[in-house]
């Protein structure tokens, strides 16, 4: 069994490296990739637990790019240590985790302005290393505006509600030369949540520098599962495939197996590694 899209407490997960890899044993993963929203230090801090382990560990990670102004998810694997070009994407990162903490500044502001009593302490007591979206839904939770996550988003977080302010996300392009240019493979993350038709707009992310797409997840029916198959093949592109875990962030996703019927071919990773 592998899985190649999982967060720790480095991000929005709530596993942390450590207890992710001893997780990945318990199951009997053969490789994990873990990959943050922005940041490869949960990766970096599973890197010795895992060999010690003898877990086969990927480094990956996750952007969030502009498409059309969409927010689409860009996964980014087997970024190279011996290419120069992994420095300099790393300070590009730094510069995307920058805006993330500006736009936290600017959402707690709307928020209050909207008469909800939250401060930016809050918000960060429940991230990890980095404070995000999903951590102000858990907050309002919590102090009882809303009765679940998804309410939080649909209320206020997400891009169409009232709380929505915006961030400098890069062009969903740019990510995916920036990937490119690091040695990396280029992944489209659950395709499902495109809003465009991913038949007509695949050309032109092809052009754009995506490599592969992320045919097996959690939130693909087995109709859509072969879909992206058949599409990836078309357009020679590479299959990844993982869970998108989170811990007690999403209950009902479970590492490896997704909803408990995921199933991942193991033989896509030998690919990816050519
Ligand atoms: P941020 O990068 O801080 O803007 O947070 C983005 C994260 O929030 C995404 O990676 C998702 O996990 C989550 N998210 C964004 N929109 C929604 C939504 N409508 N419903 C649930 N989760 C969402
Ligand atoms: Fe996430
Ligand atoms: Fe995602
Ligand atoms: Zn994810």
């Amino acid at each position: 069994m592998i899985d190649l899209h999982s967060h720790t407490t480095a991000s929005d997960g709530t596993f942390s490296p450590a207890k992710l890899v001893e997780e990945a044993q318990r199951i009997g993963l053969r490789t994990l990739g873990i990959t943050d929203h922005d940041t490869f230090s949960g990766y970096d801090e599973a890197l010795p637990l895992a060999r010690a382990a003898g877990l086969d560990l990927v480094r990956g990670i996750e952007l969030s790019t502009k498409l059309n102004g969409h927010s689409v998810h860009l996964l980014g694997y087997f970024l190279n240590e011996q290419r120069p070009g992994l420095v300099e994407f790393k300070k590009w990162i730094g510069d995307l985790q920058e805006s993330r903490r500006e736009r936290n500044i600017r959402l707690v502001a709307r928020l209050q302005e909207l008469g909800l009593d939250v401060t930016m302490e809050e918000a960060a007591a429940r991230g990890g290393g980095m404070t995000g979206r999903p951590h102000f839904a858990r907050l309002l939770v919590e102090k009882g505006y809303v009765s679940n996550m998804q309410q939080a988003f649909d209320d206020y977080l997400d891009e169409s509600a009232k709380g929505y302010v915006t961030r400098r996300e890069p062009q969903f392009a740019e990510a995916a030369q920036r990937i490119g240019q690091a040695g990396g493979i280029a992944s489209l993350a659950h395709p499902i949540r495109l809003r465009e038709d991913l038949a007509s707009v695949l050309p032109k992310l092809c052009t754009d520098g995506l490599t592969a797409i992320e045919v097996y997840h959690s939130d693909h029916s087995p109709a859509q599962t072969e879909l992206y198959l058949r599409l990836a093949n078309e357009h020679r592109l590479l299959i990844t495939g993982g869970s998108d875990f989170h811990g007690a962030a999403k209950p009902e996703i479970l590492l490896g197996t997704g909803r408990g019927n995921l199933r991942i071919p193991e033989d896509l990773v030998q690919r990816m590694r050519a």
